[in-house]
């Protein structure tokens, strides 16, 4: 199964506060743990290396204080962000080309390699494009049974955002002009930006381009696709277009969390979000067991700051968003080291692992028991989200000040607090959804 995945932006023009919106679900197979981790700033020697899981490239002189969420055997990321709020995300994507015999990066490193490398999303797309064009990405063979893939990416900062979509070593940039998704489609046609040097001559070479159009089509040139209005990435890149349209100029952080939790698959008719597309796959691919296996693994909401007035506040939810919580995170203070806590076997440590065990619980036991776990977590996630925000002020109040060190006591204080309460209810939701279980089958 391709991975399937959902990225979205609302630019500063389509947002009720007008700041960068920035949302995804990153969708994975069903039992691959994804903690979310984060790194320092760090200095590298001249000669370094950055060692990614198939090639080496050299290192940066310096690489940028960030996070990401992490399937536990990866270098890379699924979406992250960094000390510069820049944001990124990626979308597994089919292209034409063969499978390379050389290794290349994966996707997902190139979403740390960006985070790790630019101040902005300008710089991100420069240096992602420029890795791309020498080491390459996409399919490739390897021997240590890695699924590979090209990639479409959304990149974006405070002011601006940029959708990036890769074929191999050919790529194509565009500058978001409203508030859009891509998923598992190719969705830059006629209307890109920028191309890679190669990438009309290169496909002419593959007969995939004529050349008698006045303008290069990328999407025609490379997607596997030949109809790319059809199929399960085409209806939900739809379904998120059509949604963040219709509430351009309206769109917060609720909207955002509620689109990734759209259940829109025709199984629920009371979805908040009606659209006139026919019912596709939904945007949130919980795991069930009716035939899917993957799974929305971790989701993000970063909501930036373009004007200084607060820190930028990043939501994370650490596994399917429709029966989780989105926890407030900041950069600024030190993640709980809980949160990276997860590998390739089930832990009682991992909240990742925990968040898997009430999902399967909880859907086990029916619809009631689903509708409990929603109605639990909604109170603690509205507290957050009045908590959030002030903390957001203070500690930008706290940094213009000079005052750095406390705002990062303060803030990690914070974070450390809303997790424990959230361990403690999940702790508590599972062994409930146990109970309830058991009473069932007796
Ligand atoms: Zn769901």
């Amino acid at each position: 199964m391709l991975k399937s995945c959902d990225t979205m932006v609302a630019i500063p023009g389509t947002t009720t506060d007008h700041q960068m919106i920035f949302a995804k679900n990153s969708d994975r197979p069903a039992i691959e743990c994804q903690p979310l981790v984060q790194h320092e700033r760090k200095s590298h020697l001249a000669k370094a290396m950055a060692k990614c899981q198939f090639v080496q490239i050299p290192q940066t002189p310096t690489t940028y204080r960030h996070v990401g969420s992490r399937p536990y055997w990866c270098w890379g990321y699924e979406h992250g962000f960094n000390e510069h709020q820049v944001v990124i995300g990626n979308e597994g994507l089919q292209s034409k080309n063969e499978e390379f015999d050389s290794p290349k990066l994966i996707g997902m490193e190139l979403i740390r390699l960006g985070l790790e490398r630019a101040k902005t999303a300008a710089e991100a797309v420069e240096v992602m494009t420029g890795l791309i064009t020498k080491y390459g990405q996409g399919k490739f063979r390897n021997d240590q049974g890695v699924r590979t893939y090209d990639n479409g990416y959304i990149i974006a900062d405070p002011n601006e955002a940029y959708v990036l979509e890769t074929a191999g070593h050919e790529w194509a940039v565009k500058r978001a002009q409203s508030a859009i998704g891509i998923s598992n489609v190719y969705s830059l046609e006629k209307d890109w930006d920028t191309l890679s040097p190669t990438a009309v001559d290169g496909s002419k070479a593959h007969g995939w381009w004529s050349g008698e159009s006045n303008r290069f089509n990328f999407a025609e040139a490379y997607s596997r696709e030949a109809d790319r209005s059809v199929g399960s990435g085409a209806m939900r890149r739809l379904r998120s277009c059509a949604v963040l349209n219709q509430y351009s100029g309206d769109i917060n952080v609720q909207t955002m969390m509620a689109l990734l939790s759209d259940h829109s698959d025709g199984k629920t008719p009371n979805e908040p979000f009606q659209t006139n597309l026919p019912h596709g796959s939904s945007i949130c691919i919980h795991h069930n067991d009716d035939g899917g296996g993957g799974n929305t693994a971790a989701s993000i909401v970063a909501h930036l700051c373009a004007d200084g007035s607060q820190l930028p506040v990043y939501w994370c939810s650490l596994y399917s968003p429709c029966l989780g919580v989105f926890l407030p995170m900041f950069i600024e203070g030190d993640l709980p080291s809980v949160l990276a806590i997860g590998g390739e076997y089930l832990s009682d440590d991992s909240p990742w692992w925990l968040f898997r065990q009430l999902s399967l619980a909880v859907r086990a036991n029916g619809a009631d028991s689903i509708a409990s776990v929603r109605a639990g977590w909604q109170d603690f996630q509205d507290s957050l989200f009045a908590s959030a925000y002030e903390m957001a002020k203070e500690g930008k109040t706290l940094i213009d000040q000079g005052r750095g060190a406390e705002a990062k006591k303060h803030l990690t204080r914070y974070m450390d607090e809303n997790v424990a309460v959230m361990l403690g209810m999940v702790r508590q939701m599972l062994s409930d959804a146990r109970t309830a279980t058991e009473i069932a089958a007796d």
